[in-house]
């Protein structure tokens, strides 16, 4: 709600802003639908997306046949091949980079698989440096690139970026986000967040949870990470490092270890290990690959993998039904390797449901992640967007939308990573 006393050119900005959210989000929309949806009248809705149109980021056409009387309303497309911002993932075992389109069009994308042990900033950042160049070498030369925005599977410090606590590659304060906007030299910064917290945001936004303002989504890979969505708002804590919902205690007394020193967390019970270990697998299978041979198993009537799976399902539905009577939300949504584990483990989460959650709380739904493995790319990218979101002139203004020749800007992604 605007409050009162606002200056006309604050109205105007706040409204560019909205319209161009409206059309990033809900894709394709007639004028008239826009001025409905919010409260604006036609003429103002005009003005707005004249503007938008002159600045290069939405274009009007006539809809197709209508099938109804009388002259159509114009409707406002996003120029999500002119417009676009670079996503980049840095998962447990890959890396991923993408050229995302106003809109949220997927334009391109690419990976290179990680080996799981540590690794280096400067390998990494050379990686998805070398993957930016051919993203945007491939953009039409008047594309324009508004945002960088990365997830990464660790603690961020949003400010800056900066990895505070990332146990996968072993890193402690390196300073991520500011070394990628370094070796891109595109003069824009990196806008980093956890892997977690931005699958959440990408699952609200445009997922399993559009429409629920409170939800949550729980990421398994190795371990289990969180993201809390409240009022339409992720609650990140106070130095943005909330959510860490592995490593709420499920199982205090006969907990296996879990990576953060203490015993039967979330992640101990739930993790892509647990899985394993209760599934009898050999220790050379493990990743996505891994948690896939159990749940096939299980499919084809394997009962020590359908006992796994229940044994997972009992753990996760702990932990789901503590989250839901705390928190109350409309949806709870998994995520990564859990995605994969959930249906074979559903009968028992709904079971803890059943039994642990106070009644009035209990309709929440359980859902698996919309938008699959890429929720959190997609979160990447919505973090990048952000900005021009927020005043779309100002930032189209102030980007040439070059790559500069950092150093290190050539980097042979295949010779470093790929195994
Ligand atoms: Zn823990």
């Amino acid at each position: 709600m605007l409050r009162a006393g606002r200056s006309q050119e604050e109205i105007r900005r706040h409204n560019l802003g909205a319209l161009l959210r409206q059309v990033h989000l809900g894709g394709p929309v007639s004028r008239t639908v826009l001025a409905d949806r919010m409260g604006l009248n036609r003429s103002t809705i005009m003005a707005l997306t004249a503007e938008l149109t002159s600045a290069g980021l939405v274009r009007e056409e006539r809809p197709t046949d209508t099938g109804k009387a009388g002259r159509p309303s114009l409707v406002v497309r996003p120029e999500s091949d002119r417009v676009y911002v670079l996503a980049f993932d840095v998962r447990v075992d890959r890396l991923v980079a993408a050229r995302v389109g106003l809109g949220g069009t997927v334009l391109e994308r690419m990976e290179a698989v990680r080996p799981r042990a540590g690794a280096d900033l400067d390998d990494v950042v050379g990686v998805l440096a070398g993957f930016a160049r051919r993203l945007h070498r491939a953009a039409s030369p008047d594309a324009i690139c508004v945002g960088v925005g990365a997830a990464y599977c660790g603690m961020i410090r949003p400010a800056d970026g900066m990895v505070r606590f990332g146990p996968n590659m072993g890193w402690v304060d390196q300073a991520f986000g500011a070394e990628l906007g370094h070796r891109l030299g595109l003069g824009l910064p990196v806008a980093v967040g956890n892997e977690a917290h931005l699958g959440a945001l990408a699952e609200h936004e445009r997922g399993a949870g559009v429409g629920f303002d409170n939800l949550i989504y729980l990421h398994g890979d190795v371990g289990v990470g969180g993201g809390i969505i409240v009022g339409g708002k992720l609650l990140d804590g106070d130095g943005g490092y909330g959510c860490e919902l592995g490593h709420m205690m499920v199982n205090p007394h006969d907990g296996r270890p879990c990576g953060c020193g203490s015993r039967g967390c979330l992640e101990a019970e739930v993790g892509e290990q647990a899985l394993l270990d209760a599934a009898g697998r050999s220790a050379d299978l493990f990743g996505r690959e891994g948690v896939r041979t159990v749940v096939e198993a299980a499919d084809l009537g394997d009962l020590r993998a359908r006992d796994a799976l229940r044994r997972i399902g009992d753990w996760l539905g702990i932990g789901v039904a503590n989250l839901i009577n705390l928190f109350n939300p409309g949806m709870v949504i998994f995520g990564g390797m859990l995605r994969e584990v959930y249906p074979g483990a559903a009968a028992q989460v709904r079971d803890r449901v059943e039994a642990n959650v106070l009644m009035i709380s209990r309709k929440a739904r359980l859902r698996v992640a919309a938008l699959g493995d890429d929720a959190t790319l997609i979160g990447a990218a919505e973090l990048a967007f952000a900005k021009v979101l927020a005043s779309p002139l100002e930032v189209l203004s102030r980007s040439d939308g070059a790559l500069g020749g950092a150093p290190g800007a050539d980097a042979r992604p295949h010779d470093v990573m790929i195994r």
